[in-house]
């Protein structure tokens, strides 16, 4: 067998093109059209927020969360080290000082037992990545953050459809960003959507993402005509990628059973093989219902984790590592990363692997990805 199997390939449910060319023949191709309108629906029956607003971006649904905090230079927000670049940057070009917490061994995610320690009368926000789709330890976070006054943002990339405790992710935080990027569960190339929890902030969204216009109580007939009242910036989908992303939303209980096949086959297939050689896969504490966003691997370190993906690689399996440690790259250690003490997001960043996992993976190439993984043998052991 020649044939490579990849790492990702973006699903198409095969409605996008009859949604695109109804929404091109329309003619509302900017963004809050008829197609936006119905994503937006159907966004909050699957999460359970009223208020969901489509984005171009993740990335531009943190900036909104960002710009509507009102930070003031010098404010501090918390992150985890273990996340993508955009979870601290959204909060750094509005002025704040991102500071870097460590991640949980089991979760990966935000290791809410130092969070406390890391507090200021400067700290404004805690921003949580549920990672892979499993969700942080939200009680203790809401509690620190209530008590002291602080805001908790959600980057729930990684968590549509997930929950904890029966509560969707996304509904924690006062606000919640969402990720339709290619590499998501549910795409339109680039896009993302903003939930948002605490009323107080409906309005100001709005405005912030209408390039700080109060457009949208115009178009509702509260006021005669619009202006510039507030910043912001403009952060609304075309109604063309509106249209392809309902095509996808549709079909998420599809594409979502299809993704946790394939997850939990992984688990069953390798974790006799991870107990032997000492490698670490996914853990989902049993309050939560993961995303089935990604399947890793674990282990000891970078020249084993090299010498997995090489060895994928050699019998035709790609596979990926993830982030980088943020207080480690020359960003974050400009913004300070250096006096940052995360050994276990140091650890996971060099020793994570993640493995193909895809709707239309199919069974055999899901069969070759788990017999190159079981084939390989790391001589160190990361547990
Ligand atoms: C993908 C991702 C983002 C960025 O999403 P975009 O829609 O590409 O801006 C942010 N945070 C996390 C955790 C992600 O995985």
């Amino acid at each position: 067998m020649s044939n490579v199997v990849p790492f990702n390939r973006p699903h198409l449910t095969g409605v996008e093109s009859g949604y695109l060319a109804e929404a091109m023949r329309g003619g509302h191709l900017a963004g809050d059209g008829p197609f936006t309108s119905r994503a937006e629906q159907l966004l909050s029956k699957i999460t359970g927020v009223a208020d969901v607003l489509l984005t171009t971006s993740c990335t531009h649904a943190l900036e909104m969360a960002a710009i509507l905090l009102a930070l003031d230079p010098g404010d501090e927000v918390l992150v985890p080290s273990f996340t993508f670049s955009s979870t601290a940057n959204a909060f750094a070009g509005r002025g704040a000082r991102p500071v870097f917490i460590d991640i949980r061994p089991d979760t990966l995610n935000i290791d809410e037992r130092l969070i406390e320690a890391a507090l200021t009368e400067r700290t404004r926000a805690i921003v949580v990545v549920h990672y892979g789709g499993v969700a942080c330890e939200m009680d203790p976070i809401l509690e620190i953050a209530a008590a002291r006054g602080i805001t908790v943002i959600e980057d729930n990339a990684h968590g549509l459809g997930a929950t904890l405790g029966g509560q969707p992710l996304g509904t924690f935080g006062a606000l919640a960003a969402q990720s339709f990027h290619q590499t998501k569960n549910i795409q339109c190339g680039e896009g993302g959507a903003l939930l948002i929890n605490n009323p107080d902030l409906v309005d100001r969204s709005h405005i912030v993402r209408q390039s700080g216009t109060n457009r949208t109580a115009f178009l509702s007939g509260a006021i005669d005509r619009y202006t510039w009242v507030d910043t912001g910036s403009s952060y609304l989908l075309s109604d063309l990628l509106a249209a392809f992303l309902l095509a996808q939303l549709e079909h998420f209980d599809r594409i979502q059973s299809r993704r946790h096949h394939i997850w939990s086959t992984y688990e069953r297939e390798l974790n006799g093989w991870a107990s032997e050689v000492g490698v670490g896969l996914p853990v989902v504490p049993s309050s939560c219902e993961h995303a089935a966003h990604s399947f890793h691997v674990l282990l000891a370190d970078l020249e084993e984790r090299t010498a997995f993906i090489a060895n994928l690689a050699d019998r035709g399996v790609q596979s990926a590592f993830h982030y980088v440690a943020l207080h480690r790259s020359p960003m974050g250690l400009k913004l300070g990363g250096a006096h940052a003490r995360c050994p276990v997001t140091e650890a996971v960043s060099d020793g994570l692997a993640r493995l193909p996992l895809y709707p239309d993976l199919s069974e055999s190439d899901q069969a070759r990805a788990i017999e190159a993984v079981t084939t390989f043998r790391p001589r160190r052991r990361h547990r």
